[in-house]
């Protein structure tokens, strides 16, 4: 599977792919065939990270082939996507801590020799457990790892090797092109025993054995027990859902970010797009450096939206404030059009610059998408309340639409 950062690809991997999106996906899912074999789950997630394709497409295009209840585990995991991405909205802090965790863990390498040996040993792939070690390459290879080699990666650092989650979750981020602040905090804290108090997933020999298809069994090499990693306190603020703020009545520059994608999907009509830039935030990911695989998949994501909404693939990394009073200079505008930055290192960039461009007297208007909106209420608690409502948000949205867009 190789992944090419263009909506072309993307579409052509959903049209590929929903055939199998019903009684395959739910009977062969859990299995990891292994590197390039990974034909029974879709490999959408690159894509959907950046929303090349959205959540929304993907699962019309699902409902064209099967029915919900055929297809319903696949469109569960798409609103997995959304739930975590919605709790982290609820929850800001959660990212910050965790920021603050892997400064933490990061400085604990230094000052304990043993534990730094253990680290550097696991991320180049020689922890002597095979099946960790393959997964570990096959990430830094091919930027992807099926959804239960990632459960087993991540129960294998944090209860076998004993090493901080926060900087597997890292190594992660730097190195998954689907790499996302919400899917992959979350996950690995839901693996120590944070996300859902005190339960944690052990990966077990066995289980490995029968999911990988006999291709490992790492017998006698893994912990038996996994203690639930603690938090000092668990302060849930249960944040406001962001509002859509008011489009401003004037033209505007359009911000294409690696979120959003597909932005020309959700422009306002009674307005002219004056000019467009884009801006990465791919190296904000980490303190550490970000694969080239992951740098190249998110530029050329941007640079794809840009060849499809106008411009001169003008893209600004860094500090963003300078370039985008700019470019609203060059432009004549005051005002920037973008899609809603979720929490996460776009959000970071624009917070920074937040102060600059309001003494230039620029206003930001970030644009929620339906599909985020009408689910992320519902995801300020366990999965399953969001799972309750799939049917009727899906109505919901379709009532929405306009003009046949899927937003
Ligand atoms: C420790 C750990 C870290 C993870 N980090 C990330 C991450 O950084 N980014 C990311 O997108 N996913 C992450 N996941 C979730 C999941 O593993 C991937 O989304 C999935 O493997 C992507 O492969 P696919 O597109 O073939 O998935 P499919 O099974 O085909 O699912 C379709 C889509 O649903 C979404 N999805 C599926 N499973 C999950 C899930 N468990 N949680 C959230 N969304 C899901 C993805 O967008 C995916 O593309 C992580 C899981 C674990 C256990």
């Amino acid at each position: 599977m190789s992944f090419v950062p263009k909506r072309p690809n993307a579409l052509s991997r959903l049209s590929s792919f929903t055939p199998n999106a019903g009684v395959d996906y739910a009977r062969l899912r859990n299995t990891d065939f292994g590197q390039g074999q990974h034909n029974h789950v879709s490999c959408l997630s690159p894509y959907l990270r950046h929303r090349l394709i959205t959540e929304r497409e993907v699962v019309d295009a699902t409902l064209k082939v099967h029915s919900l209840a055929q297809s319903e585990k696949f469109i569960q995991e798409v609103f997995w996507r959304t739930y975590f991405k919605g709790w982290l909205e609820h929850n800001p802090h959660i990212w910050a801590r965790y920021q603050v965790g892997l400064t933490g863990g990061l400085k604990a390498l230094k000052s304990d020799a043993a534990l730094q040996a253990r680290c550097s040993e696991a991320l180049i792939g020689q922890s002597g457990i095979e099946c960790f070690d393959h997964w570990v390459s096959e990430l830094v290879q091919t930027g992807y790892l099926h959804n239960h080699a990632r459960m087993w990666f991540a129960s294998i650092w944090i209860f076998t090797l004993k090493l901080p989650w926060e900087i597997g979750a890292d190594f992660f981020l730097r190195h998954l092109l689907d790499g996302d602040p919400a899917s992959n905090t979350l996950s690995w804290r839901w693996v120590a025993g944070l996300h859902t108090k005190g339960k944690t997933y052990l990966a077990r020999p066995d289980n490995i054995e029968r999911f990988t298809n006999g291709r490992f069994n790492p017998a006698g090499q893994l912990a038996t027990y996994a203690e639930p990693r603690v938090e000092d306190s668990r302060i849930i603020c249960e944040q406001e859902l962001p509002q859509t703020k008011l489009i401003p009545n004037a033209d505007y520059l359009l911000l294409v970010h690696e979120d959003d994608c597909l932005p020309e999907t959700l422009l306002p009509h009674d307005r002219t797009q004056r000019g467009v830039i884009g801006a990465l935030s791919t190296s904000l990911r980490s303190p550490l450096a970000v694969s080239d695989n992951v740098k190249a998949f998110s530029k050329g994501a941007v640079s794809d939206a840009l060849s499809r909404v106008g411009g001169d693939n003008t893209i600004i990394e860094g500090e963003w404030a300078d370039s985008l009073i700019a470019a609203c200079d060059a432009f004549n505008v005051k005002n920037i059009v973008t899609a809603y930055m979720p929490i996460g290192p776009s959000a970071a960039a624009l917070a920074k610059a937040k102060l600059d461009l309001e003494r230039a007297d620029i206003t930001v208007s970030q644009i929620i998408r339906p599909w985020d909106r009408q689910t992320w209420p519902y995801a300020n608690r366990g999965f399953f309340k969001v799972k309750k409502k799939v049917a009727k948000i899906l109505e919901n949205l379709k009532e929405n639409d306009i003009q046949g867009r899927l937003l």
